[in-house]
């Protein structure tokens, strides 16, 4: 349902087709939830998607456990099938989307290239966060079961610890563990950077500081988005 606030942004707004690349821990989940409220078009993330499928114990989700758990990417053929679905659905297809997570290959990008040729992405942003700052940020970071809010671990944390916003209950992810981390990162080194040139070729490619305050990252993104839409 859509509120009065999300009509009047809906009005002001055209929509916006972007995905939003950066490390994991860069911040990607907090800003997108806030683009996606400001543009009023879904966020779009293929892990919660996986997540969400794991704790239903689909087929999908039983698949997919054991490969999140350990740091791997889930297939390319997987992951576009699940996007392309998702991206046919009203919402995404009539206003557009923000996708966080994917595509983190270069065959991702080609596909979704592909399946979007009548609306294609607008522009690709990349959260830049240094390596160093992102491996603490989730070694402390923990998560809300239900909505996927995040929070950081002061090391004194509430027992039991939850949500503000939705009473689930707040948790250290099962692929927040030191190795699956720097397996993490170093994935995103070697398959998602060269999504930087990939977008770089075609002119879609903006890069964003993600060092500082949640609401000034956000100002910058918005200042870089409304530059182009
Ligand atoms: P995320 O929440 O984006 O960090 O995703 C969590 C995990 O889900 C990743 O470490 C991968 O195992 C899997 N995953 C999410 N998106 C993709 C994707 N586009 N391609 C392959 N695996 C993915």
């Amino acid at each position: 349902m859509i509120n009065s606030d999300e009509r009047a942004e809906m009005q002001m707004n055209p929509g916006a087709r972007i995905v939003l690349l950066g490390r994991q821990g860069a911040g990607k989940g907090t800003q997108c939830v806030r683009l996606s409220r400001h543009y009023v078009v879904p966020h779009i993330s293929t892990g919660d998607m996986l997540r969400a499928a794991v704790r239903e114990g689909t087929e999908l989700g039983k698949m997919a456990k054991a490969v999140i758990d350990a740091g791997q990417l889930v297939s390319d053929e997987i992951m576009v099938g699940i996007v392309a679905e998702r991206l046919q659905a009203d919402d995404a297809s009539t206003r557009g989307y923000i996708l966080d997570g994917f595509p983190r290959t270069v065959a991702q990008a080609i596909a979704l290239d592909e399946i979007t040729q009548d609306q294609p992405v607008g522009m690709a942003i990349d959260l830049v966060v240094p390596r160093e700052l992102v491996l603490s940020r989730l070694s402390a970071r923990r998560v809300c079961r239900d909505c996927g809010a995040n929070y950081q671990s002061t090391g004194v944390d509430p027992s039991p610890w939850i949500c503000e916003n939705c009473g689930g209950d707040v948790v250290q992810r099962d692929d927040d563990t030191p190795q699956a981390i720097n397996n993490r990162l170093d994935l995103y080194e070697t398959q998602t950077q060269p999504l930087i040139d990939y977008y770089g070729q075609s002119g879609r490619m903006f890069h964003v500081d993600g060092v500082g305050s949640p609401d000034d990252v956000f100002d910058r993104l918005t200042k870089v988005v409304e530059g182009q839409i």
